[in-house]
């Protein structure tokens, strides 16, 4: 199958930040395989081609990466705003995370889905931590096979300080990651894999931490945790051992090349330090960042210390959307204001965090850019509207004017799964009537109006 993207505006981020107006680019079956901007060669080409797109008016660019959320929380987007992090976990997203069925976990992580694949992000991490039932995972894992998007989900646990009926065992635990891992990994072509993630430093003991970093270590796997979000997490890993987030971390010898610390907001310059030694990346969300006045994440220092940084939303309930556009604005602006330097952030600079250190989350070294052997995730958007015409940089563009209505058309592994702004796959409007009946069900449930 040879599908060829011509006339657009292509921003390849290679390592040069190569742009071609008026290019093309070739995919044949799940990867590009030419990319350009010859007038000739681009008609031959069309030629030959099986499906041709036309992005005229559009900027061409690698997919986005939302390197995490909590896909379960579209069903709590708007449900409690003005909360600290832990009260709003406890008044507002457990109660509501309880009253949710099985099937609403498909329901809630399918429209997050699409959500996401609608705004940009071609591949979404879930970190995904509740398992009322038994299937509450698988049911993530299938909506993001109906949706067409690439998906991580990041199975995550808490087996010591937490809501008891979301604690588990630290061997079901282990028996579940095992499970998931053999039911799951790598089908549709890799397309859906499984990465590790204990929930935060307070939630887990330190033997489940070790065993499961283990178990990622052994079968290739991602590790994931929630980290210095916010000072009162610090507060409680301080009180319980003596040590700050990553401090703990690096004792238990699980800090390394392979963990992903997601916030990062409260490091002092020592686990700054800890960190680089490491190897070890952080996740940024801005935006949830700011939502519960949790603080702001010292990027520029981790970028000037060559800690990677990949960019995410977080859970819906704590942003409240999926879209990823928007975090491109929001780091930028964030950090510009924080250190009073309008030069520490280029649109360049923030598009690589969500799309190369994104490609390295979930460990991939075949995506995050347009060029020839790469995997063809990639995104159009639509620069002929008022609000981002006339352009004269697109990589501006899209940082600053487009947010994520703007993307018109979605390709992962070389298929289209998003088309004129509509899913390929899921009716939109069946899904949304869906989960809005089931919302005022469990409202119902709650005993709120
Ligand atoms: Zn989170």
């Amino acid at each position: 199958m040879k599908t060829l993207i011509r006339n657009g505006w292509l921003l390849t981020l290679d390592s040069d930040s190569t742009v071609y107006d008026k290019g093309y680019v070739l995919i044949e079956d799940d990867r590009i395989s030419e990319i350009g901007q010859d007038e000739a060669r681009q008609f031959e080409l069309g030629k030959q081609a099986d499906e041709v797109l036309d992005a005229d008016g559009k900027i061409v660019l690698p997919g986005l990466v939302n390197s995490h959320t909590h896909l379960f929380q579209t069903f709590t987007k708007g449900l409690a705003d003005d909360k600290t992090l832990l009260d709003w976990l406890r008044e507002e997203i457990w109660p509501f995370s309880l009253q949710m069925e099985e099937e609403d976990f498909y329901l809630a992580a399918l429209i997050g889905c699409i959500e996401n694949l609608k705004s940009g992000a071609t591949s979404v991490v879930d970190q995904h931590y509740i398992h009322t039932t038994k299937n509450t995972s698988d049911n993530v894992f299938k909506a993001m096979q109906k949706s067409g998007i690439r998906g991580n989900l990041c199975r995550c646990f808490a087996d010591l300080d937490y809501h008891p009926d979301l604690k588990e065992k630290s061997s079901v635990v282990m028996e579940e990651l095992n499970r998931l891992y053999h039911e799951w990994h790598g089908l549709e072509d890799k397309r859906l894999t499984l990465s590790v993630g204990p929930l935060n430093p307070w939630g887990c003991t330190p033997e489940l931490f070790k065993e499961s970093a283990a178990f990622a270590k052994e079968h290739g796997l991602k590790f994931q945790v929630h980290t210095a979000e916010t000072q009162a997490v610090v507060e409680r890993t301080v009180a319980k051992y003596g040590k700050r987030n990553v401090e703990f971390f690096a004792d238990l010898g699980i800090l390394d090349e392979n963990i992903q610390l997601v916030h990062s907001v409260w490091l002092d310059d020592q686990e700054i330090e800890l960190v680089k030694e490491a190897g070890a990346m952080v996740v940024h969300c801005p935006v949830a960042n700011m939502y519960l006045a949790s603080g702001v994440a010292p990027v520029p220092k981790f970028i000037s210390n060559n800690i990677p940084v990949a960019l995410a939303t977080d859970g819906p309930g704590s942003n409240n959307s999926q879209d990823m556009m928007s975090v491109l604005k929001f780091t930028a602006c964030l950090h510009k204001v924080s250190t009073l330097d309008s030069t520490v952030l280029r649109p360049e600079d923030v598009l690589k965090m969500a799309v190369t250190q994104g490609a390295r989350v979930i460990g991939r070294n075949d995506l995050g850019q347009l060029s020839p052997g790469m995997k063809a995730d990639l995104i159009l958007v639509d620069w002929k509207k008022p609000h981002i015409a006339p352009v004269h940089k697109p990589a501006s563009a899209l940082v600053y004017n487009a947010n994520g209505n703007d993307v018109d058309t979605v390709l992962v592994d070389g298929k289209v799964v998003v088309k004129a702004k509509r899913s390929v796959f899921v009716d939109e409007e069946a899904l949304i009537e869906e989960c809005q009946n089931r919302i005022k069900a469990i409202r119902k449930a709650l005993g709120r109006s």
